[in-house]
């Protein structure tokens, strides 16, 4: 893979493929980390002399064209962070599109939501083609997306030479890190659901010494393991996997919970008409101590029902454990990111991933379709027309 930043841009126009999915409240972006991230990015590549071509899709308007999934207020706010004028085009395709992307020079153009055209979701090559028609050069930049064979991240690379942005580039460096961890390699794994994530639970028990189980996520175990669960969330289906992966001795699971009435019971002592929302704190014991232990720590899902108090102790009281002295810490997950950052304490682990799903099938040691389309473009071809 090639990293943008090393190819030649000099009147070039580049079609940018971000990750501009930020949450937007009433027209205004309520975070814009993601969009933060690019500028060190975009403002090199003007520097250099390129046009930029920014395309990016926000949430689910399913092929539709819908006011609230409108890129519009995320123009806005790239303009303010970088300083500088923001085109923003009403469509991503088209003559028109076509014609005032061609006449701008060394600026910078937002295109509106890609998933206006239902095209985009499924691959299509023509589609494809009228992007590619835009610009000279492809860059991904949205590791967030690449886990689908989506027409702006894959397909488009048939068209176009293609080079990987600085953003993704990270990711997965950083996360090649759990291929080969120095150990002990510590999983903590947590959120709602087993069935979500069973390849994940899978690998992890073969690659990790130690899988800690929390979260909703944990009572499968718990009656795989023999426990009444009363009303936790704890999915049939999936209690004889549960016990499959118990026996491969790696997974560790809580020994007490908070129940919704906030008392703490052994696991073994869970009534028929209480749910548990959190792991206790002999659990936290436990499992700090092993984590204590770990040169390398990857954690995704959150161990408790961490949105209401005092539901958030187990999650907070595993982050400090993660936190604390020297090691590798990944974290992976949307609601696991959110959890770290509402507590305060992003800034104390290695790294945090912005890719949620494309980041747990990148260390389920899945191909990720927009990585491989960026392999196979093949630089010879690039190198004449870049
Ligand atoms: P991620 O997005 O990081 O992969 P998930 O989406 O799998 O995480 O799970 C996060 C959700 O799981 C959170 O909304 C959290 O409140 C919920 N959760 C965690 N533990 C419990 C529990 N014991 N009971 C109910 N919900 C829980
Ligand atoms: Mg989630």
């Amino acid at each position: 893979m090639r990293n943008i930043l090393s190819a030649r841009v000099r009147n070039k126009h580049i079609l940018f493929r971000a990750d501009y999915n930020v949450p937007i409240k009433n027209g205004t972006v309520t975070n814009d980390k993601r969009i933060r991230a690019t500028i060190p990015t975009l403002k090199k590549l003007l520097a250099r002399g390129a046009t930029l071509v920014i395309a990016s899709h926000l949430g689910r308007p399913e092929g539709k064209k819908r006011a609230e999934f409108s890129l519009a207020p995320v123009a806005r706010r790239l303009e303010k962070l970088l300083g500088k004028k923001v085109e923003f085009l009403p469509d991503c395709t088209g003559s028109a599109i076509e014609r005032a992307v061609a006449t701008s020079k060394n600026r910078i153009i937002l295109l509106e939501n890609l998933r206006f055209h239902p095209e985009e979701e499924h691959n299509d090559a023509h589609f494809a083609k009228q992007l590619a028609r835009l610009a000279n050069i492809y860059c991904n930049d949205a590791f967030g997306v690449s886990h689908r064979a989506h027409a702006s991240v894959h397909a488009i690379t048939r068209h176009l030479p293609s080079f990987a942005g600085p953003l993704l580039l990270n990711e997965i460096t950083m996360l090649s890190a759990l291929k080969k961890p120095k150990r002990p390699f510590i999983a903590v794994l947590g959120g709602a659901k087993v069935s979500d994530k069973i390849q994940l639970i899978e690998q992890l028990s073969k690659k990790a010494d130690a899988v800690l189980i929390g979260g909703a996520m944990m009572f499968t175990f718990l009656a795989a393991a023999g426990n009444e669960t009363g009303t936790s969330k704890t999915e049939k289906d999936y209690v004889p996997l549960a016990r499959k992966l118990l026996r491969t001795k790696k997974i560790n699971i809580p020994t007490d919970v908070v129940l919704d009435n906030k008392k703490t019971v052994s696991v073994h002592a869970l009534p028929k008409n209480r749910a548990g929302l959190d792991i206790g704190p002999e659990t936290r014991e436990l499992y700090s101590a092993i984590i204590a232990r770990a040169k390398t720590v990857f954690w995704n899902g959150p161990l408790g029902l961490f949105e209401k108090k005092p539901f958030d102790a187990g999650t907070l009281a595993i982050a400090r454990a993660i936190a604390h002295g020297k090691k590798v810490s990944i974290i992976g997950g949307g609601d696991s990111v959110a959890a770290i950052e509402k507590l305060g304490l992003a800034k104390k682990f290695t790294h945090l991933s912005t890719g949620g799903g494309a980041a747990l099938e990148f260390i389920e040691g899945k191909t990720l379709p927009g990585i491989a389309a960026l392999h196979k473009n093949k630089p010879k071809r690039a190198d004449k027309r870049a």
